[in-house]
């Protein structure tokens, strides 16, 4: 069957292209799937529009949209262990990961499913006894949702789940390296009695089938996960007709470890910070900001405790982490060490591609540690969105000017998706949690997240926000009904 699902049909694409997917862990063969081309997008936005302007969906009421959104929510729970493994293969990242990303995956469908009847609206006083003034939500229209490769699934019900309970209808796109999971969500869909034309799902490359959706007409809101250069030609591309765009783009996250911090909690969320998923995480903690006093001690032990994590493919029960996920995007993280090391930073640990053993078969990079990195290095900038970790320190004469060093260091980029700020000093970690100009803050932690909580970039990291009740506002259009219970001439020209 071809795996391209156009107002509500499996159709191949018009021009018969393939595409072939392989495991980053050892390059075997995943699947061989239908690639489209850009006629075969403007064909889904066409239907995508001829679904929401016929009514059915967005006039569905929102319960019965919610209570869908839940039978999904109860299909992936009994096919937890399929749909886990599909994205364990596509992405090579561990089977234990993969099962949490569909336990999160639930959640969140469950949370859009909960907000769908939520907030109808509200009556707004006029002062005016025979005037009844209210503001209503409606659905944006046809959406373009446009997903990567790192979390395919999860980021994909970052936008499926809200554009679906607010009544929209949509085009989705996922990285052309990881499809299989977004493959299973339109049979799913379809099983579950979506109305045709409703959810639509094309695959194929970024810069012709992505691009065509971003420069549809019949396109209302394009919301996307991806790079930052990605991220601006999006933008240009919707702005001939003024599309809204939500943009989830990357980060380089700054963790902030004061002296007074549970050194063991604060060095054991560092590695996870920036080596979970092999740091292919937008939020990673890639930036190490530490102070001065504390700096050999936790930087020793980071070392000491890089060199022990395992790599290995998804059904590698000793593994803890997985590869990269192309051979070109570990040709970015090596050249990101590399020139890291011309500018002057301190390669400690890793930086090496693996060539022996089962590693040598995908796309491995070893945990990465480069010290003495100061805020004129690109490597401190840039996303290597790898397993690499810069090291930067602080120091202050006074606690308050150690404050201000380190707010200083954490806000000197031109990202601002998450951070973290670790000490015992419950006033300086709220002070500090306040001048952080990021979306998310962890105080003494890092990563978790839940999907009552906003997510969403400050600065170059985005705009707009997922999750929460905002991510459902990104869905809904707002529209003010004035109605006039007593009609009068309103007397403002004069009849002569
Ligand atoms: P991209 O930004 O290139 O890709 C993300 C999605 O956008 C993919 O579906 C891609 O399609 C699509 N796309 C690419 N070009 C266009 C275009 N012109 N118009 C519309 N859609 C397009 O990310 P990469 O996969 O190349 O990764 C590059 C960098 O992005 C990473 O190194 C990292 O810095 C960042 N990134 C950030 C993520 C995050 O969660 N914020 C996630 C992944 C990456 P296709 O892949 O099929 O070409």
């Amino acid at each position: 069957m071809p795996e391209l699902f156009i107002d509500g049909s499996w159709v191949a694409p018009a021009a018969g292209g393939t595409r072939t997917i392989t495991c980053p862990a050892d390059g075997s063969e995943v699947a061989v799937v239908s690639e489209a081309g850009a006629d075969d997008a403007v064909a889904a936005v066409r239907a995508a529009r001829r679904a929401f302007d016929s009514g059915e969906w967005p006039n569905t009421p929102s319960p019965e949209r919610g209570a869908l959104l839940g039978r999904l929510a109860d299909k992936l729970e009994a096919e937890k262990e399929q749909v886990a493994r599909l994205e364990a293969l596509d992405t090579g990242k561990r089977m234990v990961e993969a099962r949490i990303d569909m336990d999160d995956i639930i959640a969140v469908f469950r949370h859009f499913a909960r907000l769908a009847n939520a907030d109808a609206g509200r009556v707004v006083d006029t002062g005016m006894p025979d005037v009844r003034s209210r503001v209503v939500h409606e659905p944006v229209g046809v959406c373009a949702l446009i997903t990567p490769w790192n979390y395919p699934l999860l980021q994909t019900s970052w936008k499926v789940a809200p554009a679906l309970a607010a009544g929209n209808t949509f085009v989705l796109k996922p990285s052309e390296l990881t499809p299989s999971t977004s493959i299973w969500l339109a049979r799913a869909l379809d099983e579950l009695g979506l109305p045709a034309g409703v959810a639509n799902l094309v695959l194929g490359p970024g810069a012709t089938v992505g691009a065509a959706m971003t420069e549809a007409p019949e396109v209302d809101l394009v919301s996307f996960t991806g790079g930052l250069e990605t991220g601006k030609r999006i933008m240009a591309a919707a702005a001939p007709t003024v599309k809204r765009v939500a943009l989830e783009l990357g980060g380089k996250n700054p963790n902030v470890v004061f002296a007074d911090a549970d050194r063991s909690a604060a060095i054991d969320n560092a590695l996870t910070a920036v080596f979970l998923d092999s740091g292919q995480v937008c939020s990673g903690g890639a930036r190490l900001v530490v102070e001065e006093s504390i700096h050999d001690e936790v930087v020793a032990e980071l070392v000491r405790r890089a060199e022990l994590i395992r790599l290995g493919g998804p059904f590698d029960e000793e593994a803890e982490t997985g590869p990269l996920i192309s051979e070109a995007h570990r040709e970015k993280v090596q050249r990101y060490v590399d020139e890291a090391v011309a500018d002057g930073a301190r390669l400690l640990t890793g930086g090496a591609i693996p060539t022996g053993g089962d590693l040598a078969r995908g796309w491995f990079y070893p945990p990465t540690i480069l010290d003495g990195c100061t805020g004129e290095m690109r490597c401190v900038h840039d996303e290597s969105f790898g397993p690499v970790l810069t090291v930067e320190t602080f120091s202050g004469a006074t606690p308050d000017e150690a404050e201000d060093a380190a707010v200083a260091i954490a806000n000197d980029t031109i990202y601002g998706l998450a951070g973290a700020v670790w000490t015992q000093h419950a006033g300086r970690a709220e002070r500090v949690a306040g001048r952080l100009r990021h979306g998310t803050i962890w105080i003494n932690d890092y990563h978790p997240y839940v999907p009552g909580a906003e997510w969403g970039g400050y600065k170059q990291s985005g705009i707009g926000r997922e999750l929460g009740l905002a991510g459902l506002e990104e869905y809904r259009e707002t529209k003010h009904i004035w109605h006039n219970t007593r009609p009068a001439p309103a007397g403002w020209f004069a009849d002569r």
